[in-house]
């Protein structure tokens, strides 16, 4: 069946075409999907005066009602599930089960945040004086904007819609110039569960740098949340906190170490790294970038990686049985050749892959690097592709030394039978997430999110929530 989705911007409820318009491609085979309206700034500023307009009786709604229509735009999104993943899949590339996990993992968000707005209890704090007493009371913040990357093209943006309504905000969003048309699929289904006008908008641009001025910079726009690299995510927040002071939450890129010791359940541990690793191509900023093998199990644990890794099946993620799918355009292929180069020519060697694959352009075959050493890039910095890079280490001290010799600090993930050091270890790892004999974590109910220059603030959880309100101290005095 044709697959039918909206191409058109949808701003205070209009949908909206643009005087230009630019083209969105699938990545499998590089083809024109659709053209989207090429917005610019007037038009974000528009969008932003749309959501402040709207603001006042969206948040003036108790929250069992917004609850009530966010149950039916999740509801909507999960009767549309089979649409919406493929959609995710045509745009973004990924496994076509791969992207129907997505849809229902950023369905998921709209769930719980609306049913959690209810619960957005205050405190009441025992008085310091007989002749007070004191509350907190939990309020929106006001306009919300955010930006958000290609590789989750759903679950990005409702992870942030998701807490952003619930708490009484409204939002307005810039998705990624890759994947737009899976937000404005959101946008519709928004339209049809009955989201007032202005509460929820989509500009499309490929200028980011206009769109985002306006964003950081707009004195109407109180919180600004960003996912993406961390070179951008810091000169937006930068911005933002510069010019107008607003609350912000930064999402942004990992380095994510992956430790296999030698009291691992081995078999348990392929399983894990390859989930963790080969996700969506090895474009999550949560995928281990790098593993790290105890010495003892280095020859035994390689052996039966790369056997695994060589069996993944790699294609259009229309495709049945494709377990890897496209990287997202060439700029991505080029940087994976170019650290997979590097390592050889500096001493790795490739226990499988190691080259492009002869599915088309943007296809890389799933990687394995023996023999990595701590100063190589693919080490350093984050991969984004199907590579494997595996490091030798000898004791406890020296893999969380190594894991943690980086400025970033998103997830982390190890295995190992022994209960002392899986709380030891899990202490002494600099990331904000930790995952413990697994290599896939993420939903709804955890707080996501990461430390260092990994990002701000927490994504999904109660703490998610958080992240959209405010917390007012009120004092009530004169008692007798
Ligand atoms: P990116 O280049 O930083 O882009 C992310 C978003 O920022 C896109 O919407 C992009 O718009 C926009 N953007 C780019 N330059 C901008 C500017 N000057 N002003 C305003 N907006 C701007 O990141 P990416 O390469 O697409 O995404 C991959 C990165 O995201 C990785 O580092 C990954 O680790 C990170 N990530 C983090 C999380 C997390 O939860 N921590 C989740 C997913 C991804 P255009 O598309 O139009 O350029």
């Amino acid at each position: 069946m044709a697959l039918s989705f909206r191409t058109d911007a949808y701003i205070d409820g209009r949908w909206r075409q643009g005087a230009r318009r630019f083209q969105v491609y699938n990545p499998a085979t590089q083809d024109v999907i659709a053209e989207v309206p090429d917005l610019g700034a007037t038009e974000t500023e528009e969008a932003v005066a749309a959501a402040h307009a709207a603001f006042p009786a969206w948040a003036a709604k108790p929250a069992k009602e917004r609850a009530a229509i966010m149950r039916a735009w999740f509801d909507l999104m999960i009767a549309d599930l089979d649409r919406l993943g493929r959609l995710i899949s045509l745009e973004g590339g990924k496994p076509i089960a791969e992207a129907k996990g997505e849809a229902a993992y950023g369905a998921a968000f709209v769930e719980w945040f609306g049913e959690e707005a209810k619960r957005a209890y205050g405190r009441t704090i025992p008085t310091t004086t007989a002749t007070r007493r004191y509350v907190t009371i939990k309020q929106p913040i006001g306009v919300c904007a955010a930006i958000t990357p290609w590789n989750f093209p759903m679950a990005m943006i409702t992870r942030k819609a998701g807490p952003a309504l619930a708490a009484g905000n409204t939002i307005v969003l810039k998705p990624p110039h890759q994947t737009p048309l899976t937000a404005l699929a959101l946008a519709e289904l928004a339209e049809k569960a009955g989201v007032p006008k202005g509460v929820f908008n989509v500009v499309t641009t490929t200028d980011a740098a206009a769109a985002g001025k306006v964003l950081c910079e707009s004195p109407l726009v109180r919180k600004f949340s960003f996912t993406g690299s961390t070179a951008i995510g810091k000169k937006l927040g930068a911005a933002c906190v510069g010019s107008t002071v607003k609350r912000i939450s930064l999402e942004l890129g990992g380095n994510a170490p992956l430790l296999i010791f030698a009291d691992a359940d081995l078999d348990l541990a392929v399983k894990g790294a390859i989930a963790s690793k080969f996700r969506n191509a090895g474009q999550t900023c949560v995928c281990a970038n790098r593993i790290l093998v105890e010495d003892a199990v280095y020859d035994a644990f390689s052996q039966k990686l790369a056997d695994a890794v060589s069996k993944l099946k790699v294609g259009p993620g229309d495709q049945a049985g494709v377990d890897i799918g496209p990287l997202i355009d060439g700029k991505a292929i080029e940087k994976v050749e170019r650290m997979v180069a590097e390592a050889l020519a500096a001493g790795a060697t490739a226990l499988t892959g190691g080259t492009k694959h002869p599915a088309g352009a943007q296809f890389y075959t799933p990687t394995v690097l023996a023999n990595v050493t701590r100063d190589m890039r693919v080490n350093t910095e984050e991969i984004f592709g199907p590579v494997a890079p595996l490091i030798r280490f000898k004791s406890e001290d020296e893999a969380v030394s190594i894991a943690n010799s980086t400025e970033f600090g998103l997830a982390a993930y190890f295995f190992t039978k022994d209960v002392n050091r899986a709380w030891r270890v899990a202490e002494r790892i600099e990331a904000g997430m930790v995952s413990v004999n697994d290599g896939i974590f993420s939903n709804e109910v955890i707080p996501f999110g990461g430390i260092k220059e990994s990002g701000l603030g927490r994504e999904g959880g109660v703490e998610g929530l958080e992240e959209y309100m405010e917390t007012k101290f009120v004092n009530f005095g004169g008692f007798a």
